[in-house]
């Protein structure tokens, strides 16, 4: 059973509510996009690294790592749908780890598992990253992988369901559910309640704040991470480079942005400015030429993941008339969650 006539609203223009709209909008459903910021992309998405990848998972976790890898080579399906929105991304990471027994030990886990990935030595690492001032051993190398702008992502897949009769309603805060005998009818927003079929969540680190008043909670974890800013005035990295010191990599525009998981109690502005100027001190220890590389600015964003590390896609458990879009890492995810969140809203089988 296909379900065309159904209307759908979406809380959140962040990188998963803009990938499911797309999607449904695709399928000729009818959506409506509610945002409470400016424009999309205003929360995590927008202090996001944007590192489409495979290496972070143990393959030996075996439904978190195939899920990754069907995320990752889900983007090749909507680089070729919408080829614009990739105008900006470029290919390929360079890792390495403390020794080059542990890079070596992790090429072949990859390898291993079907990935891939290739081991180059210092020399090959060199040739591929001229502007490196301490080059290890050896690397590994995932060609494949991209670097992208989560923001402009989310534009233009917000952009392409517009296109395709979606809505989007941007400083537009939903403030509560309309429930009504244990199902979801609706949302309110500060100047109306709107009826819809179903309400998809997609309000990342925030999902909870509407579901609370329902009674309801599926376990989110919020987990901080910073994103510092770096201007610079020439190309010095072609590709993400991930040491054991600092996870870094270079804009179209030059910038530089590295990423630092953190732990709470968060930093204030001082101590942001800390870290900031200590990974500075780190990008000038890794490439030359980096004199004139400024620290501009940091901002923390919230993670939302479960600790499972799989996503929460589908039907809420216990709510009709409700469905949920979360997951980490919500940049990689977000092509693959949104065409099957698309495809069982449809009428298809459940995402997993
Ligand atoms: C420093 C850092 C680096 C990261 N690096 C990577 C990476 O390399 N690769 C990767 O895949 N992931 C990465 N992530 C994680 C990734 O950014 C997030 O998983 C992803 O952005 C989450 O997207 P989302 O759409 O679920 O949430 P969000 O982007 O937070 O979107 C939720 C949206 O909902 C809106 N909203 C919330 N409540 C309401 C309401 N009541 N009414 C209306 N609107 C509402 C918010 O304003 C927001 O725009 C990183 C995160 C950080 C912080």
């Amino acid at each position: 059973m296909t379900r065309r006539n159904i209307r759908v609203g979406i809380v959140g223009a962040g990188i998963i509510g803009a990938s499911v709209a797309y999607h449904l909008a695709r399928r000729g459903i009818e959506v409506c996009v509610f945002e409470r910021g400016a424009g999309p992309a205003v929360g995590t998405t927008g202090k996001s690294f944007g590192w489409v990848n495979t290496l972070f998972v143990d393959p030996a976790d075996a439904r978190v790592f195939s899920l990754r890898r069907a995320a990752v080579e889900e983007y090749e399906r909507l680089a070729a749908e919408l080829p614009g929105a990739f105008r900006d991304a470029s290919r390929g990471s360079l890792l390495w780890k403390a020794t080059p027994g542990e890079t070596e030990n992790l090429f072949r886990t990859f390898r291993n598992a079907g990935l891939d990935v290739e081991l180059i030595a210092g020399a090959e690492l060199a040739r591929r990253e001229p502007f490196l001032r301490s080059v290890p051993p050896c690397a590994l190398s995932s060609p494949k992988d991209i670097a992208l702008q989560p923001p402009a992502l989310a534009a233009t897949l917000l952009a392409a369901a517009v296109e395709r009769g979606a809505k989007l309603f941007t400083n537009t805060q939903v403030i509560s559910l309309c429930a009504s005998d244990g199902a979801v009818t609706g949302l309110v927003t500060a100047s109306e309640a709107i009826a819809f079929d179903l309400v998809v969540l997609a309000a990342g680190p925030w999902t909870e704040e509407l579901l609370r008043p329902l009674g309801l909670s599926f376990g989110l974890l919020i987990s901080p991470a910073l994103l510092l800013r770096y201007c610079s005035d020439r190309r010095l990295l072609s590709h993400i480079v991930k040491s054991p010191e600092l996870e870094v990599r270079q804009l179209p525009d030059n910038a530089m942005i590295v990423a630092r998981s953190l732990k709470d109690p968060l930093p204030d502005a001082g101590a942001i400015d800390v870290m900031g100027r200590e990974m500075l001190r780190r990008i000038r220890a890794l490439v030359m030429d980096s004199e004139r590389i400024g620290f501009e600015a940091g901002v923390i964003g919230q993670r939302p993941m479960f600790p499972d590390e799989l996503p929460r896609t589908g039907h809420a458990a216990g709510c009709k008339g409700l469905y949920l879009a979360i997951g980490h890492p919500g940049v990689i995810l977000a092509p693959l969650l949104g065409r099957l969140a698309a495809s069982e809203i449809a009428g298809g089988a459940a995402p997993w």
